[in-house]
């Protein structure tokens, strides 16, 4: 087949690329090559946190500097927006629910992240507008929990259901006329003018193609010295709506704390509750395989967040649980380019903060598609330079041993207790060689 735009990846990112191309353009012949079904991989299965860039001031400012960093965060103001102009035109229902992000601070080490993350909003002229801090008195009147300590409210989150969204923008792909091909996947890119895609089911030649495969995008050559994968688990607890209003937390929030292996958590329109770990296996030489879905201790790490946070929900039932791998860059930002020589586009490294960020993955990768040198090409995710990580078998030996260290660190510390010398050190490895991956 020939196409104008091949997309290979039906996630949020393909699926935003796709339309967001159309509305540039109503003559593009465009398709889109998924391996599965769109919306099979993260995409249909994560949290459901919506949000952007404001949670992470901090970071960002010694990324790219202070101008940089509030030309992101403001541009990540535009995604609730936008989802939300999405859904109200197409009249779907993804359970959209805008009741802002709880950072909160679960344990006394954990309150360094926090200042930081404030005294960021502060210098940047942000703090009491788009990052909130509340007293724990203030915390709880919205979720009470004797482990709650301060809160930073950021009031641009959003939840959402992760597969209602997928089908939603699926729907409105094949709405647009966009060639989907599900079940078909790409096994060879071979740049040219037309770059040729082999596939499982045929090949297809494409002036322009966008590779939005996500974690599947670890091993590639362009991206895989700056990307490594890693699990990320979630529980999800039967509907107990009664127990939430005993613990007062019926503002349908979204909730996480401030380790470096995050919990979150969340309500559904249902009742249930969803707490999420980010503390899955690391995946070794960019593949995606069984230790990504099917890790017991890592549900098991999620399952024992929510009783340890939310003892009030002790009586919870937790009746299904779940994993999927998440991209990881070196500096856990989403970076968006063009393979040098050719017309490949590619946009990876959300580090499991994607469901947001790729709406605006698509109008970037949109942007580096027709050649525009617009608002979207000059963020930093596709202007800075994304740091090198270290090669393998290293980045996976000595990753593994820096990952279980600071997980012992944070469950020692989130109980009150020291954590070992040997782990701190090991802990301390990476930010000691100089490194932002892995760093707390
Ligand atoms: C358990 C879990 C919870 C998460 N929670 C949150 C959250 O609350 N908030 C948040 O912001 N982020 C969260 N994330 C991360 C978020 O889901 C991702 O960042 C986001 O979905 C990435 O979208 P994507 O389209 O880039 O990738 P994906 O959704 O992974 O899509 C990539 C697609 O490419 C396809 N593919 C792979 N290889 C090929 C090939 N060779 N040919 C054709 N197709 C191929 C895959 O089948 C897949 O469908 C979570 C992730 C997980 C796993």
């Amino acid at each position: 087949m020939d196409a104008d735009v091949a997309i290979v990846g039906g996630g949020y990112t393909g699926l935003w690329t796709a339309l967001a191309l159309r509305e540039r353009d109503a003559s593009l012949r465009i398709a889109l090559l998924e391996a599965e079904i769109c919306g099979w991989g993260p995409s249909g299965r994560n949290g459901g946190f919506v949000h952007g860039f404001w949670t992470q001031l901090a970071s960002l400012r010694e990324l790219v500097g202070d101008g940089a960093a509030l030309e992101l965060a403001r541009a990540g103001s535009r995604i609730l927006p936008g989802i939300r102009a999405f859904v109200e035109q197409r009249g779907e229902d993804v359970w959209l629910t805008e009741r802002g992000y709880l950072k909160v601070s679960a344990a006394p080490f954990q309150d360094a992240a926090l200042e930081r993350a404030e005294a960021a909003a502060r210098a940047l002229g942000v703090l009491g507008d788009r990052v909130v801090p509340l007293s724990e008195a203030e915390v709880a009147k919205r979720v009470r929990s004797p482990r709650f300590r301060r809160a930073l409210f950021f009031p641009e989150c959003a939840t959402v259901q992760p597969a209602r969204l997928a089908r939603a923008l699926r729907r409105a792909a094949l709405g647009e006329g966009i060639a989907l091909h599900e079940r078909t996947r790409v096994t060879r890119i071979r740049a040219g003018s037309p770059t040729l895609l082999e596939t499982s089911a045929g090949s297809l030649r494409a002036a322009e193609v966008v590779v939005a495969t996500n974690a599947w995008m670890t091993g590639w050559k362009p991206v895989r010295s700056r990307l490594t994968n890693f699990g990320s688990y979630a529980v999800l607890t039967e509907p107990v709506p009664h127990l939430l209003e005993q613990i007062g937390w019926t503002g349908g929030e979204a909730i996480a704390d401030w380790r470096m292996f995050v919990h979150y958590f969340r309500t559904t329109p249902d009742g249930r509750v969803l707490m999420g770990s980010g503390s899955g296996p690391i995946g070794h030489g960019g593949s995606v395989d069984a230790r990504f879905t099917a890790d017991g201790p890592s549900a098991g790490r999620a399952e024992l967040g929510l009783r340890k946070l939310l003892p009030g929900l002790a009586a919870a039932r937790v009746t299904h649980a779940w994993g999927g791998p998440i991209d990881v860059s070196a500096d856990h930002q989403p970076f968006f380019a063009t393979v040098p020589g050719t017309r490949i586009h590619y946009g990876a490294g959300y580090s499991g903060h994607g469901v947001g960020p790729a709406w605006i993955g698509g109008q970037v990768l949109a942007s580096l598609v027709t050649g525009a040198d617009d608002e979207w090409t000059s963020l930093p995710l596709v202007t800075r330079r994304v740091p090198g990580l270290p090669p393998e078998p290293l980045r996976r030996v000595g990753g593994g041993a820096v990952r279980a260290a600071i997980l012992a660190c944070e469950e020692r510390e989130e109980d009150g207790l020291p954590a070992s010398q040997l782990a701190r050190l090991v802990a301390r490895a990476p930010a000691l060689l100089g490194m932002q991956i892995g760093t707390r």
